[in-house]
């Protein structure tokens, strides 16, 4: 960033040539914030209608108790409006993400195995119902670097996919492992698995291997991108193992400072 420019420089050589490259990417930039603020202000503007639609809906249940044509509709509109603010709130986690804007991320120690113990009791309602067992495997005084917040987001979106996409009466695993730099914390399940072609571009936004499936499972196509973005703002980077038929394992790799 110079004097409020935006310039890249590309240097590239060979042999005999060396080139230097400046682009100005501020109009790109400009662009680029206006599409965000406009994303997050939609995002925000939406939750209140959503919020008493939900209201006005769980009202009119409680109406339609004897109507069983009624209360089908009802069950299905509720379902959307869940779907609706589940979008709301990944779209606003990953504009949030984007800018950092209003909340600055703490980097401190802090314990991941108390993180991952709620987030494996926040989602046992779906396991249990899947007949999922959801088994952490970190060791008590496991201690990471960063904001409990970003921790949240990633292991909340990978725990939630593999429950969801798992088979019924499936396993999930959180398991830690070391490298000479980086602790890995992987979060494993025996799902369908992911066809090879498919895994570049799983952490692109709206992406999705089986469209109607993951609607039906409540996917909003944004889980992953949120995911590579608070893993990226964590100096860590995500990778993904999968074997079709077997499983997948996702491996979240963090510095140890
Ligand atoms: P969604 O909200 O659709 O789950 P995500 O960004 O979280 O969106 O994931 C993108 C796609 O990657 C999903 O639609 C699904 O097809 C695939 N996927 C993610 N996690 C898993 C998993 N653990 N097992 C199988 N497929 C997965």
């Amino acid at each position: 960033k110079i004097k409020n420019r935006y310039i890249q420089l590309v240097f590239a050589a060979d042999v005999d040539e060396k080139v230097l490259l400046l682009r100005d990417l501020t109009q790109i930039k400009k662009y680029e914030n206006l599409k965000r603020d406009f994303i997050a202000n939609v995002s925000h503007e939406l939750k209140t209608p959503v919020a008493t639609l939900k209201l006005l809906m769980e009202t009119l249940e409680d109406e339609c108790q004897t109507n069983k044509t009624a209360i089908d509709f009802i069950k299905k509109a509720q379902g959307r409006i869940e779907y609706m603010e589940q979008l709301i709130q990944d779209l606003i986690t990953l504009t949030m993400l984007e800018t950092s804007k209003g909340i600055p991320f703490e980097k401190k120690k802090i314990k991941l195995k108390p993180i991952i113990d709620k987030i494996v009791e926040e989602t046992s309602v779906i396991a249990k119902q899947k007949n999922v067992q959801v088994e952490s495997l970190l060791p008590e005084d496991l201690e990471v670097i960063g904001d409990e917040r970003l921790f949240y987001f990633v292991f909340r979106n990978l725990i939630d996919n593999a429950i969801k996409y798992n088979h019924e009466g499936g396993k999930v695993e959180i398991k830690y492992s070391t490298l000479p730099k980086e602790q890995v914390i992987s979060v494993c399940d025996t799902g369908p698995g992911i066809p090879k072609s498919h895994l570049p571009f799983i952490f692109e936004r709206f992406y999705r291997v089986d469209k109607s499936r993951s609607r039906k499972l409540g996917g909003t196509g944004l889980g992953l991108s949120i995911v590579k973005l608070a893993v990226e703002k964590l100096n860590g980077k995500v990778d993904v193992e999968s074997e079709v038929g077997k499983g997948t394992c996702f491996k979240v790799y963090f510095p140890y400072s």
